[in-house]
């Protein structure tokens, strides 16, 4: 048996057995072999999820002795990684060859097989999440077959293989190797600017056109914000947030861009059109004030991405996130569920990878090529070796499909 914490702590599960291949063609043969009995399987990166994406009572596949650089092409703006490459890792790799990643989340923890599975993105209102980076690779499907994806490929004629890979959620296959568009090595100037929150309102519009990435975070019991604002050297917007300077740093962007976490906390953030971000930030925070204020433990995060085209994408246009972020150790579900109609209401779709209470049915609504998605994971797994029991009812399957 092999006990599955998740970082937050909040899911927990035991699997029959935890295997870590070292190449593809290992994975292949594990496929098969699990296809061959009838059993489950199911990809895990760094287990930095919050939804049971990874939970299996049968076989949990670690991909962290397939880390590292493939290759690296400069002069076409690619790398290709292997699945369980951490992205702190991968930042360096590339830098050894002149090159970044466009962008990177938060924290730079996840392994890039899993931080590509749900969608993870980073702030800025040109800047795509690292999905849309993903321009080809490999995937082990639910037969043991190595499947070769890019641009225009298609399994059988049927589909389009890339675009339903950028944000699969680990239900098509297992990625063994990932073909990422990336750039120039560059360096950033970030500053972390702690003032009022209606300032931040004011200005936030301005700001994020201007700079490169932008966010901020509101503090519900104080109504202070930290804006934190990053830029190419030299390139610093004209406005300058009255208040403190909190930190000021600056560096290669791939040690730039992360922040150090060690406080646990569960998380809902949804995507909603940039237009109405604002809008429906204001909304959130008339309700936390309301209602939640005297229980919230911690902040609400504000940031930008651009749209890109995956099948599943939360981002189908300019996009504002906008994530409530609770203690891990204080009560969390009462407050998501009453925030998430506002969320809703203002055309939201939730990250995959973080709580929330939609239903296949309310998600099918949601993605135009939700059915395009789920046949073309079935022409992949016709026997469900990837399905557990939280993704069947996510996607409206039966476990055993
Ligand atoms: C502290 C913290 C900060 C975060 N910051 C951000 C942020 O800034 N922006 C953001 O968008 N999200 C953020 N997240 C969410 C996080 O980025 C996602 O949940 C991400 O998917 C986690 O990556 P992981 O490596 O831990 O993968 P896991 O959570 O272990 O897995 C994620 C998915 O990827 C699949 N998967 C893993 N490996 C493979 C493979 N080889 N082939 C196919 N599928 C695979 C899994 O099956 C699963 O469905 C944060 C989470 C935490 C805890």
């Amino acid at each position: 048996m092999e006990r599955f914490v998740n970082w937050s702590g909040s899911v927990r599960f035991d699997a029959a057995q935890l295997r870590q291949p070292s190449s593809e063609d290992g994975v292949a043969a594990l496929v098969r072999e699990t296809a061959e009995r009838g059993g489950k399987l199911r990809p895990v990166g760094s287990g930095h999820s919050s939804t049971p994406l990874a939970e299996t009572p049968d076989t949990l596949v670690s991909l962290d002795a397939m880390s590292g650089l493939e290759a690296a092409d400069a002069g076409a703006g690619t790398a290709t990684v292997l699945p369980g490459t951490g992205l702190s890792d991968l930042g360096s790799a590339l830098a050894g060859h002149d090159l970044a990643m466009e962008n990177l989340g938060d924290v730079d923890y996840q392994t890039i097989a899993g931080a590509i599975g749900t969608g993870t993105h980073g702030t800025g209102r040109n800047l795509g999440n690292l999905s849309s980076t993903l321009v080809g690779g490999r995937l082990v499907t639910g037969t043991g077959r190595v499947v070769e994806f890019g641009e225009g490929d298609a399994i059988d004629g049927n589909g389009d293989v890339l675009r339903a890979a950028q944000l699969a959620l680990g239900s098509l296959g297992i990625l063994t190797a990932l073909r990422l568009r990336v750039r120039s090595a560059f360096h950033l100037h970030r500053q972390n600017w702690m003032t009022h929150i209606d300032w931040v309102l004011d200005h936030f519009s301005e700001l994020s056109r201007a700079c490169r990435h932008v966010d901020f975070y509101w503090y519900p019991r104080s109504d202070l914000a930290q804006v934190r604002i990053l830029t190419p050297p030299g390139e610093e917007p004209d406005v300058v947030p009255p208040g403190t300077l909190k930190k000021d740093e600056s560096g290669p962007s791939y040690q730039i861009i992360p922040n150090f976490r060690d406080l646990k906390f569960d998380e809902m953030e949804y995507m909603v059109p940039l237009e109405e971000g604002l809008d429906v930030f204001r909304a959130v925070r008339e309700r936390v004030k309301a209602r939640h204020r005297h229980r919230v433990g911690w902040r609400v995060l504000v940031r930008t991405i651009a749209q890109d085209s995956a099948m599943l994408t939360n981002a189908p246009q300019p996009t504002m996130t906008i994530a409530l972020l609770q203690n891990a150790s204080l009560e969390y579900e009462e407050y998501f569920r009453d925030v998430e109609p506002i969320f809703l209401a203002g055309g939201g779709r939730p990250h995959w990878g973080k709580k929330h209470y939609r239903s296949a049915a309310d998600l099918r609504e949601m993605y135009p090529e939700w059915d395009d998605f789920l046949r073309l994971r079935q022409e992949c797994d016709p026997a469900g070796v990837f399905l557990n029991d939280y993704l069947a009812e996510l996607l409206g399957l039966r476990s055993g499909a």
